[in-house]
């Protein structure tokens, strides 16, 4: 089980250091040729062949700073004597800033000090220029002032610091890792290298059921797409809609749980007085959309809505007779929305909604029963590949998306093509499929 601190201070979690150095050459190789990259870099003069070579620096620089050249003597690392780095620590007032702290001292007063930062979400630095008289011996710090919007706590950032003297020396210390954790209130946790569960009201068997909640539901995901996670999900249970609502900027008070795909984080309100049967719906539901985001996750290709809802309904523990009851309905009655307009958003209406998440779960327990060996895995590979989504579906299930459609249209019992101008009749009786005992109790 991975050691995972929560206290205030920071860490490197030697159990993601796969994860950190991909973040870090992505960001290198990457984001300096962005344009975005550009606007963040607005004021420093250096260009982005510059910032790649000082990542190349802030490797030799690790190396020295964690004592891999006692010697020192090997040429161009005379720097690291001249400006010596004493402590950097930071200081968690979630969520109303981070503040980063840096004590350095040099041979020549000290003249420039920036902090470069970004979070997981952005491969663009920050970069901070920090006041401070100049001197040999500098205490400073800057706060990153976050009262203002939403963070989702927990979310990592990564920084490091740039020292320059004024006889042209720069030292620039090896990134950091900082976790922005609500330190607020004293969570209790259980964590495997998969899955970390965080909560702070009720007792060990309350975080014991949330995690098996979890554990059981990403397995049956493991299994069934032959795929893994990249990094760890993390579970967040506030105890009430107040505590909730105190770390975001605004929050509608009907929401009753976020999940943030990209940072692999799910914070709900889930108290050890909620219905169980919410908690076994509602977790397997969240991971999985983390699940699958990270499994398919790709700069050339996305996932439609109605497999994303779809598959996370799947794994939910209530069941899926009734969705595919109110689906079959849908299709004797005329109702069926294409799939393309269940690609993006589901709208606001409320019945509407309804009825797009339950075709939605449809179409993929149609998926999974029609291809039960390997069109998911097939699926989802090349979806990774940057496929588009209608070339990886050819591919993978040997249907166009408009076949495919056509197809779940018949074995909900519609007509194989919409009509508009005509009420549709099944033209036989619906057979419900039978539900999958793997999913009713995941
Ligand atoms: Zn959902």
């Amino acid at each position: 089980m991975p050691k995972i601190i929560t206290g205030r201070g920071f860490h490197l979690i030697s159990e993601r250091e796969r994860w950190d150095i991909r973040q870090v050459l992505i960001f290198f190789l990457v984001s300096c040729t962005m344009a975005a990259c550009g606007n963040s870099l607005a004021g420093d003069r250096r260009t982005p062949q510059e910032e790649a070579a000082e990542a190349l620096q802030s490797t030799a620089a690790a190396a020295r700073t964690q004592g891999d050249d006692p010697a020192g003597d090997e040429p161009g690392v005379n720097q690291s004597k001249a400006i010596r780095v004493l402590s950097m620590t930071e200081e968690n007032n979630y969520p109303d800033g981070l503040t980063f702290k840096l004590v350095a001292e040099a041979n020549k007063a000290i003249t420039k000090i920036n902090l470069y930062y970004h979070d997981q979400s952005s491969e663009s630095l920050t970069i901070e220029s920090v006041e401070f008289i100049p001197g040999t011996r500098q205490a400073v710090s800057y706060t990153w002032d976050t009262s203002r919007f939403t963070v989702t706590p927990s979310i990592k950032l990564f920084y490091h610091w740039v020292i320059e003297d004024d006889s042209g020396q720069r030292l620039t210390t090896v990134e950091q890792e900082v976790s922005y954790d609500d330190l607020r209130y004293p969570w209790q946790e259980l964590a495997d290298p998969d899955l970390i569960v965080r909560w702070y009201e009720g007792d060990q068997s309350f975080g014991e059921n949330v995690f098996r909640r979890a554990r059981q539901a990403l397995d049956q995901m493991k299994a069934e797409t032959g795929q893994s996670l990249e990094i760890p999900i993390i579970v967040l249970l506030y105890a009430n809609v107040a505590d909730f609502a105190s770390w975001h900027f605004f929050v509608q008070d009907w929401v009753g749980g976020q999940a943030f795909p990209s940072l692999g984080i799910t914070t709900q309100i889930i108290s050890p007085r909620a219905d169980p049967s919410w908690i076994a719906d509602v977790i397997p539901h969240e991971i999985a959309h983390i699940f699958f985001f990270q499994t398919i996750s790709s700069a050339l290709s996305s996932w439609p809505s109605w497999l994303d809802e779809g598959f996370a309904q799947y794994y939910e523990a209530g069941g899926q007779s009734a969705a595919l009851s109110r689906s079959n309905s849908a299709a004797r009655e005329g109702r069926l929305v294409p799939l393309t307009h269940l690609s993006g958003g589901f709208g606001r209406d409320p019945e509407q909604v309804g009825i797009a998440y339950d075709l939605s779960l449809s179409a993929v327990v149609f998926m999974l029963e029609t291809w039960p060996e390997g069109g998911l895995q097939a699926l989802i590979e090349n979806v990774r590949q940057g496929k588009n989504f209608n070339a990886a579906m050819k591919i993978a299930l040997g249907v166009s998306i408009e076949e495919f459609e056509a197809a779940w249209r018949t074995w909900l019992g519609a007509p194989s093509t919409p009509s508009p101008s005509a009420t549709p009749r099944p033209t036989f009786e619906v057979i419900l499929p039978p539900a999958r005992a793997t999913t009713a109790s995941p």
